[in-house]
C-alpha cells in the first residue's frame, strides 16, 4: 500500500489533533468537521478499505468499533453518535486508508445521502 495522508499522520510526518492512540489505532479530529464532534479512528495497520479487510482483521475491526464507542463517550456523546465507513470513491471515500468517522453533536438524518 502506498503512503497516504493517514500513514503520514501515524508517522508524525504531518500534524493532527490526536485524541487517542494505542498500539493498534489512532484517533484524531477531522480537518473538515461535518458535526460538532467529527473524529476519525484509523488502524495503524494499513488496510485500504473495509472491502479489503481479511478474516484475520476481525479483532482489529472490533477494536476500532469499541474504541469509537469510548471516544464518543469521552466527547460527551454516549447515546447519540453516528459511525460511518465510506468504502470506495463512489461511496465517498477520499483517503484510501481505512477509517471510521465518529460524528456527534447534531441531529442526523436518514437516508444519509
Ligand atoms: P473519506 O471521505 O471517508 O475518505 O474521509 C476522509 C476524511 O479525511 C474527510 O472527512 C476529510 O475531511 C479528512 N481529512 C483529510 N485530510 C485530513 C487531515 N490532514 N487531517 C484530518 N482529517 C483529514
Amino acid at each position: 500500500m502506498t503512503d497516504t495522508l493517514f500513514s503520514k499522520i501515524i508517522n508524525r510526518e504531518i500534524p493532527a489533533d490526536i485524541v487517542y492512540e494505542d498500539d493498534l489505532c489512532l484517533a484524531f479530529h477531522d480537518i473538515t468537521p461535518q458535526a460538532p464532534v467529527h473524529i476519525l479512528i484509523i488502524p495503524k495497520q494499513a488496510i485500504v478499505k473495509i472491502a479489503d479487510a481479511a478474516e484475520s482483521d476481525q479483532s482489529l475491526l472490533g477494536h476500532l468499533l469499541l474504541k469509537a464507542r469510548v471516544i464518543a463517550k469521552e466527547q460527551g456523546y454516549e447515546d447519540a453518535f453516528r459511525l460511518v465507513i465510506n468504502n470506495g470513491s463512489a461511496a465517498g471515500q477520499t483517503v484510501f486508508h481505512l477509517h471510521v468517522h465518529i460524528l456527534a453533536g447534531r441531529q442526523f438524518n436518514w437516508p444519509p445521502g
